[in-house]
């Protein structure tokens, strides 16, 4: 396994403890979370002074009250969205 954080100083392979161990050290991911909540509150920032954002699907423009990053169109498309996000957010616990 190699550390999910790009900025890992160690830029060694690791052997994970867990089978969904992302990160070769708390520290490392710590790291990774904060950069992420960072992200959202840029997003978040975003979208409350009115910046022109794109689905990231189809690209159409999206309305500055939706919080996604994907239309209401393709939310509904993606119908295994909600399923991918739980998975998601498990393989981010570290
Ligand atoms: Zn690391
Ligand atoms: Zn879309």
């Amino acid at each position: 396994m190699i550390c999910a954080n790009k900025e890992c100083v160690r830029e060694k392979e690791f052997s994970p403890k867990t089978h969904n161990q992302k990160y070769c050290s708390d520290e490392c991911c710590r790291i990774a979370t904060n950069k992420k909540i960072m992200e959202k509150y840029y997003e978040k920032k975003a979208i409350r002074s009115g910046q022109k954002r794109h689905c990231k699907k189809c690209n159409s423009s999206l309305s500055r009250y939706n919080t996604s990053s994907i239309c209401a169109k393709c939310e509904k498309n993606n119908s295994s969205s909600d399923r991918d996000k739980i998975i998601g957010m498990i393989n981010d616990a570290c």
